[in-house]
């Protein structure tokens, strides 16, 4: 016993609720605005977009959620999820710490994003909707969504970031194998697409840009189309709480409670899903776990950029809310760990920030693949670069806890697996990767174009 590896649930164990951390959150929910008037946003405009399902979860300050039973008998194809002790990692770091990670590398995608694409697929299609459009970087929401659309039937129109289109055929393959139709973005499909190739015919796209062409492509569909969102908004989010109320039950199993739980953060959905739970164990149970969220100092807007209001997207169509933003206009570095290349951050993640019920730190890209092969060596398996900014502050506690002679239990989320991500293991094996700190002027000329929002703060 003392020497278990793997903490497994049965599938009876799958929760039958999500959690919604709105019902236990101490501070208050932030409007969430029109980008045209920048009022608040009334179920009519959101319903362009989404079913009223999902924008009922939206706003929501119910505890828990039921998990309808078309969606948890495909997430039966993967979940639960193992929970797993890294002992080999611990070895090889010669720490005292206990190192625990949950593997949502083990769905069908290979990441977390499935949690959430099939909810949102299924509550489409018994709304009535015949298509999803959505945006993709690196390809990883991309293809949780393709799966998903598939399974209920569903077509799909994904916009994918120029450079990763080019880079990254592996993606576009696994989306068009589920039957999606992939297109370079900026494409000539919309307005704000054909706008910018006029200017820049090599234009080579960026998360903010494909999120407006996606919506773009929903909104003028005459209500054939919805638009789908794989991170930032509350639902999705809630989706997500199935990785930490599994990872509960987990420790659970392990006889221990952890004292630092640790995400990777790009939109927070991967982080929100195991931490959340944890947080409500904080505010409502007594318990005194550290949330830790992880973001890469290229693009770091929970530690350096302004709690405020922006717009989701580049063109000023998605809608404004509260969060840590970097600006809408700004363009990040081209690192490799693309899931986590957004210039916001989910607005409940950002107001537990701001309220110091959450830490967030930022750790530099080559670092986080030092990181990666350490753990790839001792644990057998190639994380996401997303993921690896986890496994680097994961590492950075245990060996703290070493130097201090400590026993410390550890539990971060594997966010996904990296065996699509040859090319970035290449470049950092060659010697080929840069670091890059976001300039102090470049933060403050992407300030310049926030939204001139009058609301009580
Ligand atoms: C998309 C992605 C992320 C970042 O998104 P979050 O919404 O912050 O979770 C992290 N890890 C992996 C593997 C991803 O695919």
């Amino acid at each position: 016993m003392s020497e278990q590896t793997r903490f497994l649930l049965n599938e009876s164990d799958l929760p039958k609720f999500w959690y919604n951390v709105m019902a236990d959150s101490p501070v208050a929910p932030t409007p969430v605005l029109r980008p045209d008037t920048l009022e608040p946003v009334t179920p009519d405009f959101l319903s362009v977009l989404f079913p009223m399902e999902l924008i009922l979860q939206e706003v929501s300050t119910e505890r828990h959620i039921e998990i309808p039973e078309e969606v948890r008998e495909i997430y039966k194809l993967y979940r639960p999820t193992p929970l797993i002790r890294a002992r080999r990692l611990e070895k090889a770091l010669g720490t005292p710490a206990h190192i625990y990670y949950k593997n949502e590398g083990v769905s069908p995608a290979g990441s977390h994003k499935p949690n959430t694409a099939i909810p949102q697929a299924f509550y489409n299609k018994i709304a009535g909707t015949k298509a999803l459009t959505t945006e993709t970087g690196a390809g990883q929401w991309g293809s949780a969504l393709a799966m998903a659309c598939q399974m209920f039937d569903l077509d799909l129109e994904v916009y994918m970031v120029k450079v990763s289109y080019q880079q990254k055929p592996y993606r576009r393959i696994f989306m068009q194998t589920f039957g999606a139709q992939v297109f370079a973005s900026p494409t000539d499909r919309t307005n704000y697409g054909r706008a910018l190739l006029q200017q820049d015919p090599d234009n080579p796209g960026s998360l903010g840009i494909a999120i407006s062409e996606a919506v773009e492509a929903a909104a003028t569909s005459g209500g054939v189309k919805k638009y789908s969102l794989g991170s930032v908004l509350n639902h999705v989010l809630m989706h997500q709480s199935v990785i930490g109320e599994e990872a509960l039950k987990q420790m659970d199993l392990a006889d221990e409670y952890p004292d630092v739980v640790i995400g990777c953060v790009g939109g927070g959905s991967n982080f929100a899903g195991i931490a959340y739970p944890f947080l409500r164990e904080n505010l409502k149970n007594g318990q005194r776990a550290r949330l830790l969220a992880v973001e890469p100092t290229a693009t770091p807007s929970l530690t350096r950029g302004v709690y405020t209001f922006d717009y989701g997207d580049t063109a000023k169509m998605a809608p404004v809310v509260k969060m840590h933003t970097l600006g809408h206009d700004f363009v990040p570095p081209s690192i490799h760990a693309g899931g986590l290349r957004y210039h916001g951050m989910a607005p409940s993640l950002s107001a537990f920030v701001d309220a110091g019920l959450i830490d967030a730190i930022s750790v530099p890209q080559k670092s986080t693949f030092e990181a990666a092969v350490q753990f790839a060596r001792a644990e057998g398996i190639v994380p996401a670069p997303e993921s690896s900014h986890a496994i680097r502050a994961a590492i950075d506690e245990a060996l703290d806890a070493k130097a201090k002679d400590e026993k410390r239990v550890i539990l971060f989320n594997l966010s996904g697996h990296g065996n699509f991500d040859m090319a970035a293991y290449d470049s950092y094996l060659d010697g080929n990767l840069e670091d890059h700190e976001y300039p102090a002027e470049a933060i403050k000329a992407a300030m310049e174009n926030l939204p001139q929002v009058n609301m009580p703060a």
